[in-house]
């Protein structure tokens, strides 16, 4: 029997357009292996998706898979984004623990065993807390995420210090009860708390983007949080309500107060006309927030019906 053909460990990375940072990924990443799974016990193998590169990524990887056998490279026939791609690879992944990262080398790969060793303590997902977090990456950038992990932190219920960084470990479990999950649009990170027991942080050194640039944008973020906020919370719908009474009560409340300025002012008819105007522009502009809101469940739930596959796989290439 193949001794690789079941890893103890599995690390997996979507790859996008990243043919300046893969010769230097895979020089660090393949040391650390070397260096820190001696082990027999502790096999490994490294899960590359290639989610639609259109430069020479997919070339470069290939190459890798072809001199050494424990590297799989998932071939998606378009790009389908990050988590997609991450499904892509938990799919062909077969280690006890599964280890996620980013191919821009902003989670350096040396922190691996350490989120390891905490998987092997029995926790069942371990959260890199990415520390002195550097950025050249532009406001548009840092404060959409520091956004997105506050109202994570609040809509998923789990009190963890950073939601944005890739760098995690899963053990099989959790990895298995994510792959069950049809949803399109999921995120990683959340989904993978919602099944694990056991969670815990490990703060990881953080560095800039090593080359090229980063592949979200301030829309793809926006996506990404309407993402989180529908598929794991009807907060949203619940709060709807909850303004809809408190809105109501202020317009009667308001109305009322008209009434008895009116009585009081027969001359100023003209400004309760304005007044008018400013609740109506406000209603207008609550009904349109909620409209849009019903508009994103309704989108999503037409995605779900429509049951299309979260990504096609072209290829799996391993060795020659
Ligand atoms: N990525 C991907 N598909 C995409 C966008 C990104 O597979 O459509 C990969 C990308 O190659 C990288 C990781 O996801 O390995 C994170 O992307 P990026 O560094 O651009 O995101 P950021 O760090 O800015 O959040
Ligand atoms: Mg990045």
């Amino acid at each position: 029997m193949d001794v690789h053909s079941n890893p103890y460990l599995s690390i997996v990375i979507p790859i996008y357009n990243e043919q300046e940072n893969i010769p230097s990924l895979w020089e660090r990443l393949s040391k650390v292996m070397a260096e820190s799974f001696t082990d027999p016990d502790k096999s490994w193998e490294i899960v590359f998706t290639d989610d639609g590169s259109r430069d020479r990524s997919l070339a470069m990887l290939v190459e890798i898979a072809k001199a050494e056998p424990r590297v799989k490279v998932v071939e998606f026939n378009r790009n389908y984004g990050q988590h997609s791609a991450i499904f892509g690879a938990f799919a062909e992944a077969r280690g006890q623990i599964v280890v996620t990262m980013d191919a821009d080398l902003q989670n350096p790969p040396e922190e691996i065993p350490k989120l390891v060793a905490k998987v092997e303590e029995g926790y069942d997902a371990v959260g890199g807390w990415r520390q002195g977090r550097q950025n050249n990456d532009s406001f548009f950038r840092t404060m959409p995420s520091k956004i997105v992990n506050a109202i994570t932190r609040r809509t998923t219920g789990v009190q963890m210090h950073d939601y944005g960084c890739m760098l995690r470990a899963y053990s099989r479990d959790v990895v298995n009860a994510m792959l069950l999950c049809k949803e399109r649009s999921s995120f990683i990170p959340a989904l993978a708390n919602s099944f694990a027991k056991r969670i815990a942080e490990v703060p990881v050194a953080h560095a800039e983007r090593a080359a090229g640039e980063s592949k979200y944008g301030l829309w793809k973020l926006i996506n990404l949080q309407f993402d989180l906020l529908t598929s794991f919370s009807l907060l949203p719908l619940q709060a709807l309500s909850v303004f809809g009474v408190i809105t109501a009560a202020f317009g009667f409340l308001l109305f009322l107060g008209l009434v008895v300025y009116r009585f009081m002012h027969p001359e100023g008819t003209a400004q309760g006309v304005f007044t008018l105007f400013a609740i109506l522009f406000f209603f207008v502009g609550c009904q349109f927030i909620a409209f849009g809101l019903l508009g994103e469940y309704i989108g999503r739930i037409y995605q779900e019906v429509r049951d299309r596959p979260r990504y096609m796989v072209k290829k799996v290439h391993q060795g020659k």
